[in-house]
């Protein structure tokens, strides 16, 4: 699936509609409305979201002609670009710094999401910034990725510490309430400069409750988005920043050591507007 490719085209119904108007109209954008509505709940963004983006486009569209030569038809394209741009956040968060090293960040989230890849990924993309980095495997519940972790950092050249695991099988069948707790023990523990959230793309609002029931359990600083290079629908990207107040640092877009970036609201927005 292309990524946002399902929303792109969704959204496109209601432009098209608008072909050869010379003034938008409370009338005129009714349907067009409607089809922007239905693009984003397809794309997985929650109501509430959903109702204040196209409250916020309509406000804007109504009343508006043809500025500077532009039409009014690719007017709501620019006034829905915008409005994206805001939802995810408006601009780039950039990672956070300690002012004296060791700068600890500290990365969660559920099995299977990406954490072991982004681990490696970050690694790789903060050496090249000339960073020196350490990988430490503290997720002792499943000693494979500890083997994963290592075989990684192998591959970026950098190094990770572990000091293997000694778990009993009652400990990995620890409940959620458990994790969490833990977790809050290893950040009391590590004081880190950054906590970040990793979260699939492919599990829509879903993505957007967990960044905000960890931040309200253990308090986050933000969110990586992996897995986005197969998200045709869009409603994690969209839906992060607003539903939890915390913002997508970084993206994950590909099975690649070269494939993490930060997260740029406006690039991201000309690429769901096609
Ligand atoms: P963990 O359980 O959270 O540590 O997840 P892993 O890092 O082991 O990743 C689970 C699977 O998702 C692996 O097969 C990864 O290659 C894959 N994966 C991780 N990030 C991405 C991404 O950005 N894009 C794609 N396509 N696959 C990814």
């Amino acid at each position: 699936a292309e990524m946002f490719g399902q929303l792109t085209s969704g959204l496109e119904a209601a432009w098209t509609k608008l072909k050869g108007e010379e003034v938008l109209t409370k009338e005129n954008i009714v349907e067009p409305m409607r089809d922007i509505r239905r693009a984003l709940l397809e794309a997985d963004v929650s109501l509430p979201v959903v109702r204040r983006f196209v409250q916020a486009v309509s406000d804007q569209a109504v009343g508006v002609g043809l500025i500077r030569g532009v039409k009014p038809d690719q007017q709501l394209v620019k006034i829905v670009h915008d409005e994206l741009v805001k939802l995810m956040g408006g601009e780039v968060f950039e990672l956070v710094f300690s002012k004296s090293a060791p700068t600890v960040i500290l990365l969660a989230g559920l099995q299977g999401v990406g954490k072991t890849t982004v681990c490696a990924k970050l690694a790789n993309y903060l050496k090249k910034q000339g960073k020196s980095c350490m990988l430490i495997a503290g997720d002792v519940y499943r000693p494979a990725a500890i083997d994963q972790l290592v075989i990684l950092g192998e591959q970026v050249g950098v190094p990770v510490y572990t000091e293997g695991t000694e778990v009993k099988p009652s400990e990995i069948a620890k409940q959620d309430k458990g994790m969490m707790d833990e977790l809050k023990d290893v950040k009391k523990v590590l004081n880190p400069t950054e906590v970040l959230l990793v979260v699939d793309a492919m599990t829509g609002q879903e993505a957007a409750a967990l960044v905000t029931t960890f931040n309200v359990e253990i308090g986050i600083t933000g969110a990586i988005l992996t897995k986005l290079d197969g998200d045709s629908r869009g409603g994690a990207a969209l839906s992060v920043k607003e539903v939890s107040g915390k913002p997508i640092k970084l993206v994950g877009r590909g099975e690649r050591m070269e494939d993490l970036e930060p997260f740029y609201p406006d690039r991201m927005a000309g690429r769901i507007l096609g």
